[in-house]
């Protein structure tokens, strides 16, 4: 799962649904847009595994400079950092956005940047592939399901709807960013995840990606509730 965003309704409803996994990664963006942060870095950290840092982690303990957030994310940012508990920054303090590993190399952004940047088609995909060198990389930041896949030299894939999955042949390398479980952004506002299954040797052989209904309505209140900003509320029905 990727960028939660303080979203604990899509959190918790995600949560449920993947009950049966046997481990279960964060890619960060824990906190930022959301009413609760400290609340989703809580359960975050009793659930998951391995966790990464997402730039609104790193901007809200000020690991990088929150002023780089402009308009909504800036003032969702601004409040978070007041909110935001002493044990909750430690935590957040003590992540790193990138975990690299030639089977299932996992990353925030991307393997050149795993703070910042975008990996948005399949073209920014070929060139992530590479410079990871995984044979699977996992990446979030963008906030819409992806997948793609390269077979030699022959690139396919695009966006990833609810209920694709993608089977990883041995000659095949591949990318997917399983969307956002708080903030989706490619037109489908039910909370994005992934399950991702791997053989004995720790080789990915199978990604199925799911979407899961929440309670919007709660979020939006909360959001309204916390003085944030309005359109963080709105955008959630429209999955935008
Ligand atoms: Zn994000």
């Amino acid at each position: 799962m990727s960028d939660i965003h303080g979203n604990l309704p899509a959190l918790e409803a995600v949560l449920e649904q993947c009950a049966a996994a046997e481990e279960i990664w964060c890619l960060g963006d824990i906190v930022g847009y959301g009413a609760w942060p400290n609340e989703c870095v809580a359960l975050v950290r009793e659930r998951c595994t391995i966790v990464l840092a997402g730039n609104h982690d790193l901007a809200a303990v000020a690991r990088v400079d929150p002023a780089t957030f402009v308009r909504d994310a800036g003032r969702a940012i601004t409040w978070t950092r007041e909110v935001l508990r002493p044990e909750t920054e430690a935590y957040l303090s003590g992540l790193e956005a990138s975990r690299p590993d030639e089977l299932v190399g996992l990353y925030h952004g991307s393997p050149r940047d795993p703070i910042w940047e975008y990996v948005l088609d399949p073209l920014g995909a070929r060139a992530a592939i590479e410079a990871s060198g995984a044979r699977l990389t996992v990446v979030g930041h963008t906030h819409s399901a992806l997948s793609a896949r390269l077979v030699d030299d022959a690139l396919s894939g695009g966006p990833a709807r609810g209920g694709a999955e993608l089977r990883l042949r041995d000659d095949v390398r591949a990318l997917v960013n399983p969307g956002s479980v708080g903030q989706p952004r490619d037109a489908d506002p039910r909370a994005a995840w992934a399950v991702l299954d791997l053989d004995d040797e720790g080789r990915a052989v199978a990604v199925r990606f799911q979407r899961t209904t929440y309670d919007i309505g709660r979020t939006q209140r909360a959001i309204l509730a916390a003085g944030l900003p309005h359109h963080l509320a709105d955008r959630l029905e429209f999955g935008m």
